[in-house]
């Protein structure tokens, strides 16, 4: 791992939401969880230590039934309260990234800008709900620069299992070699590689102890990724 990578080379280029495209995680999903239990009138609040390590559970519903459990609720009293606040949660993202509060990390927006420009295909592989997912794409990038967008809504199995990459390249056409994903986290580089895919890990805060070593290439930065 880490020679050089060319994405240029590729034909498809494919991207994770969460942390990758934006930094979701710390600006989004942990304030909009901690605004749905305010309105459930509920004390619990996640600070940014704490959402750290509630990142391990994929998935916004099952992370707060673990949590809930981790505090002493029985399973089915947590999956209940899961279960009705997670929508309101999703509502309240798509909230915050409709006023701009949600920001692409640094050097995305000219990755893509370049990528397009190449003639090389982008593709969005997530497990959000496309209810949020779409205006974030539009807002940021425009939604036409996408070939595909393959969210949660379709996919209900989380990373990392693969079937969010192989619902890619099923849509596209192309051959898993062709492609190449872009990710932050470690469920994500194994969902990619479990694909066929080759990937870039390009991690955050709360994914750089991640174990990425399947990743073709690992770096903090996009700007190592553009010319
Ligand atoms: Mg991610």
């Amino acid at each position: 791992m880490n020679t050089t990578i060319d994405l240029r080379s590729f034909k498809a280029v494919i991207f994770d939401v969460d942390g990758t495209l934006v930094d979701s995680e710390r600006h989004g999903h942990r304030v909009a969880f901690n605004l749905s239990f305010e309105e459930a009138g509920l004390p619990d609040r996640w600070d940014e230590l704490m959402y750290g390590q509630l990142l391990e559970v994929t998935g916004g519903q099952r992370r707060i039934r673990s949590y809930l459990q981790a505090f002493g609720s029985d399973p089915q009293t947590a999956e209940a309260m899961a279960a009705r606040l997670h929508p309101r949660k999703t509502e309240i993202m798509r909230d915050l990234i409709a006023s701009g509060s949600v920001p692409p990390r640094p050097g995305v927006a000219r990755l893509i800008h370049e990528l397009a420009a190449c003639g090389i295909e982008l593709y969005v592989a997530t497990t959000g709900n496309r209810a949020w997912v779409e205006p974030l794409l539009d807002r940021h990038f425009g939604l036409s620069r996408f070939a595909g967008i393959v969210t949660g809504t379709e996919i209900t199995t989380l990373k990392p299992d693969p079937a969010a990459y192989l619902e890619v390249l099923r849509i596209s056409g192309q051959r898993a070699a062709d492609c190449i994903a872009i990710e932050d986290s470690g469920a994500g580089v194994t969902a990619a590689v479990a694909a066929g895919l080759q990937c870039v890990a390009v991690t955050n805060d709360y994914t750089h102890h991640h174990d990425v070593s399947s990743a073709a290439y690992v770096t903090r930065s996009f700007a190592d990724l553009t010319r």
